[in-house]
């Protein structure tokens, strides 16, 4: 498989898109399993995850709701740093049972703005679906990370999803910066 080139970086191959979809598939059973019975909501985070939604709804089989949130991320002027605000967050989420679906956790840090913004609607529980996961870039463990896709090294990545600086997200597999 070829490198590509996106803006001024270098990406080699890192999963293709065939495994990407086995993993998907076999991620969908489980969830098909674990949540018989209980009409879960997914709620995806935009941008990143608007691929993996789209595969791996489609291997759902269950009654469920789905939904879209998106984080922006500001560099604050005082010394708190990085200011998120979610926009779209379903607002009857109590009772409901919660699955956040993303692109990828990195630092976990967006994760846990959004886990803290669902937990204020006493949803029956929650549980974090991500494609991708850096272990060695988080920062502190999140329990609700129940289903992994695959466990990638502390490279930058992109494709399926993902972009650098806006593009790449319609590649079909994922790469990694060389
Ligand atoms: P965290 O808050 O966990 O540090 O980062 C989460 C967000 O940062 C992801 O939803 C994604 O938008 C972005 N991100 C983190 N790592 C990568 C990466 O390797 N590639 C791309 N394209 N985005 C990333």
């Amino acid at each position: 498989m070829n490198n590509v080139q996106v803006h001024d970086k270098e990406f080699e191959i890192l999963l293709e898109n065939d495994s990407i979809n086995k993993r998907i598939r076999l991620i969908g059973i489980q969830l098909n399993v674990d949540y018989e019975n209980r009409c879960p909501v997914f709620i995806g985070v935009l941008n990143g995850s608007f691929l993996f939604m789209a595969d791996l709804i489609k291997e759902i089989d269950i009654a469920c709701e789905i939904g879209f949130i998106r984080v922006a991320s500001y560099h604050g002027t005082e010394s708190v740093g990085e200011i998120k605000e979610a926009f779209g967050l379903p607002t009857d989420l109590k009772d409901r049972d919660v699955i956040i679906v993303e692109d990828i956790v990195d630092t976990g840090q967006t994760l846990k703005y959004i886990l803290a913004k669902v937990q204020q609607q006493e949803p029956a529980s929650v549980t974090v679906c991500s494609l991708l996961f850096k272990p060695a870039a988080l920062k502190e463990p999140i329990a609700e990370l129940n289903y992994v896709g695959f466990e990638i090294p502390n490279d930058f990545v992109v494709g399926y999803g993902l972009d650098y600086n806006g593009l790449g997200r319609n590649l079909k597999d994922i790469y990694r910066a060389v």
